[in-house]
């Protein structure tokens, strides 16, 4: 169901693996740094509730390695670990900052999932997929259209369509 599989595999190029620079990542407070080599293997929004909560987010978008190309660079005594029974996953995080690192899962054993965010630069991915997209928070920001809110410089916002045009033409 996941695309780990060889469908998804990058296509027929010569590997450029060897020749071009990993990708490095690191969390908030830079204790736990890692990269891994490009280009990654899938990448992908994750809506599922599970993932929204370990992160605190609408959700998460993570990028997928293989394993045996994942390497910690610094700071993996930092990593605490929080497994999951019920979903037979892991997710590792910084103790000292609490940045998610590392989400594993038992149905994928050769593969570590890593936030997106948490790359300081490209990956050779980019995030095409989406799982539990029927789980899309109502909340979640999806490219409404915004206009600058007055008096408050720096700060847009999607005008409610909950108000009747009468309301609104006061306030303007
Ligand atoms: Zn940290």
């Amino acid at each position: 169901m996941f695309p780990e599989d060889d469908e998804f595999a990058p296509t027929k190029k010569p590997k450029p693996v060897a020749l071009a620079k990993p990708a490095a990542g690191h969390c908030l407070c830079g204790k736990v740094r890692f990269e891994i080599d490009v280009p990654a293997r899938w990448a992908w929004h994750d809506h599922t509730q599970a993932s929204r909560r370990a992160h605190g987010a609408a959700y998460a978008t993570y990028v997928g390695s293989w394993r045996k190309r994942f390497r910690i660079t610094q700071g993996a005594s930092e990593l605490s670990r929080y497994e999951d029974p019920a979903t037979k996953t892991a997710r590792s995080f910084c103790a000292n900052c609490g940045t998610p690192i590392i989400y594993e899962r038992a149905r994928a054993p050769h593969m570590v999932n890593i936030p997106r965010a948490l790359f300081s630069g490209r990956t050779g991915r980019q995030p095409l997929y989406h799982i539990a997209i029927e789980e899309l928070q109502e909340w979640a920001y999806t490219g409404e259209p915004l206009v600058p809110l007055k008096g408050y410089p720096g700060v847009v916002w999607q005008r409610s369509k909950k108000k009747k045009r009468s309301d609104r033409e006061g306030m303007f």
